[in-house]
């Protein structure tokens, strides 16, 4: 890593929230690192949980599965996104399950090579994304799979209010458990809880959770999980700009006296979006403002003091809890995880030390 910016991902911390969440909930645990595990590296931080005692991965997509078959994990991994029927071979010759969503998907898959493909019944209880309604068609599902030679190891479905209204929670949770009853079947796996139904909900009737943002410490119910996640920078320049100058793209800021000006080499093509200006950072301790427009590279700051150079500033991590920076973005902090770009170097703490990088990908034989 050459450019000072980068995103610190302790694993440790990871490790430690799999094995908080496993005792508020004493289910098996499915690890959701879809999109890259939200942009912290899904290898690195499969391995944590795995090794943390997750029992499961999930991922989005067809593509996500077979990276992580490609890196030598041959463990449990669902696809929780629509995968096409034509890939049935696909998913079963790698023993990857997949999400069966609706009774024309079904139908389709059926008429591939899809003997012995493991499949999970996913359940639309309300958020109206994927999965059945009606238990009518899930039994016909149930029956035309069961038919073809299908495995039918889990139903699952998700909640889409989790973080504002118990309300919507135990109604889709008695639409889930009135389906799971009428199918009547031995599923393997049972799940619906995400990360907030895990610690504020606790059904009875899930045999497993399927978590993703709590193993980054994130959670609007539980405040002892541990925060894994960092964004950082190192100043690169600082200066007097004199009263009545401009800054940046646009002339959008106007000194009104002598100002100190930092620049920092971080901007959207980050993941450090524009409307970060007029929002602070902090340097050293102290909070210093974002000034003139986010460049794409590139970012100013106005510094309340001299900083030296190479000091190192803080985007989001202890100062400014991620959550916070979500909170003034008007956004959620799965958002600003998983747009920080790919030129981001991201760090591993383990066992208390940076342990690697993100662009040299672990062994095969680690995970
Ligand atoms: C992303 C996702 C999850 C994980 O949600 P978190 O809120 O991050 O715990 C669980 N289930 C499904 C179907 C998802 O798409």
């Amino acid at each position: 890593m050459y450019r000072d910016t980068w995103m610190e991902v302790d694993l440790d911390a990871i490790a430690d929230n799999v094995r908080s969440i496993h005792q508020i909930c004493g289910k098996r645990i499915i690890a959701v690192i879809k999109a890259d595990a939200y942009g912290c590296g899904d290898i690195q931080v499969a391995k944590a949980c795995l090794d943390a005692g997750a029992e499961m991965l999930a991922v989005s997509s067809l593509d996500e599965a077979m990276m992580l078959r490609n890196e030598g994990y041959g463990g449990e991994v669902l696809i929780l996104g629509a995968v096409n029927p034509e890939d049935a071979l696909v998913l079963s010759e790698n023993g990857i399950s997949t999400a069966a969503f609706s009774l024309d998907w079904v139908k389709e898959v059926v008429k591939h090579d899809c003997s012995g493909m493991k499949v999970h019944l996913a359940v639309d209880t309300g958020m109206n994304r994927i999965g059945f309604r009606e238990i009518r068609e899930m039994e016909e599902a149930r029956d035309i799979l069961l038919h073809a030679g299908v495995k039918l190891t889990g139903i699952f479905t998700h909640f889409c209010c989790t973080d504002t209204s118990r309300e919507m929670t135990d109604r889709q949770y008695l639409k889930f458990a009135e389906a799971v009853k009428a199918l009547d079947y031995p599923f393997e796996w049972i799940h619906c809880d995400n990360s907030d139904a895990t610690i504020f909900f606790r059904d009875s009737l899930s045999n497993a959770c399927r978590v993703g943002i709590s193993l980054y410490g994130i959670s609007g119910f539980k405040k002892d999980l541990k925060p894994a996640l960092g964004l950082y920078t190192k100043l690169v320049m600082s200066k007097l700009v004199p009263a009545g100058e401009t800054i940046g793209y646009g002339a959008t800021y106007e000194t009104k006296t002598t100002e100190r000006i930092g620049t920092i080499p971080i901007g959207y093509a980050d993941g450090f979006i524009r409307a970060n200006q007029g929002r602070k950072v902090c340097i050293d301790g102290c909070y210093a403002e974002v000034v003139g427009r986010v460049c794409m590279d590139q970012t100013m700051i106005r510094l309340p003091e001299e900083k030296q150079i190479g000091s190192v500033v803080e985007i989001f991590g202890s100062h400014i809890p991620l959550e916070q920076m979500a909170a003034e973005l008007h956004t959620i902090p799965y958002e600003i995880i998983s747009l920080i770009s790919g030129r981001v170097t991201r760090l591993y703490r383990k066992n208390g030390k940076i342990s690697s990088e993100s662009n040299e990908r672990i062994l095969k034989s680690e995970i």
